[in-house]
């Protein structure tokens, strides 16, 4: 724990939709500056197609995700990019805002439309200050902060246990753990589907 990880934040959904396909990431970096007008921030990771689709299109929605919110959601819009998957080909939980951009409505509360004002370059993220566009409330249910998801939604990460093996390895894009000398090539996270190159040797605790 440092001083940063004090710092609350909460579950969102950012969506955004370019020449007629839609995409969506997992965030967590999003929030209102001034109310008067109403202009909110988002930062996104510049690695996502997400990212170049509100770059190109200017155009973003954001939903947050509430606590009914389960692991498999995370793992559809969380662990996956849209460079290699359409991940509104099989999820129907959507509508879309008076400009055509796809927003999120599973286990979320609210939805926020927001037009790109301004941005700026953060190195591996872009800084986008936004004007809201259009806003609607989707349940009643809290949101879902980024420690009720430790603590509730992502599944404890139950290692597989190799006889006498002590090496622990771990999947970096969802932190399940591997216990065995070695990880096998071929191996698929359970959790995330990732492979084995997204898995990385812990050092031993003492
Ligand atoms: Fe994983």
């Amino acid at each position: 724990m440092n001083a940063l990880d004090k710092i609350s934040y909460g579950l969102y959904i950012v969506s955004s939709t370019l020449d007629g396909k839609d995409n969506a990431c997992i965030n967590n970096s999003f929030g209102l500056l001034t109310a008067q007008p109403e202009v909110v921030f988002c930062c996104v990771n510049k690695e996502s197609l997400t990212h170049d689709m509100i770059q190109k299109s200017g155009l973003f929605t954001v939903s947050v995700i509430d606590q009914t919110a389960d692991f498999d959601l995370f793992r559809h819009f969380g662990f996956h990019s849209g460079r290699d998957t359409d991940k509104f080909s099989d999820f129907s939980d959507f509508r879309r805002d008076e400009n055509g951009v796809v927003y999120v409505t599973q286990s979320t509360n609210a939805f926020v439309s927001a037009k790109v004002l301004s941005s700026q370059d953060l190195g591996t993220h872009t800084l986008f200050i936004a004007k809201v566009c259009e806003k609607g409330e989707l349940s009643n249910h809290p949101s879902a902060t980024y420690e009720f998801y430790h603590a509730k939604i992502k599944p404890k990460g139950q290692a597989t246990q190799a006889a006498g093996a002590e090496t622990v390895w771990q999947c970096k894009i969802c932190g399940y753990k591997y216990v065995g000398e070695t990880l096998p090539p071929d191996y698929i996270c359970p959790l995330c589907k990732h492979p084995a190159s997204d898995f990385e040797k812990l050092e031993p605790s003492t």
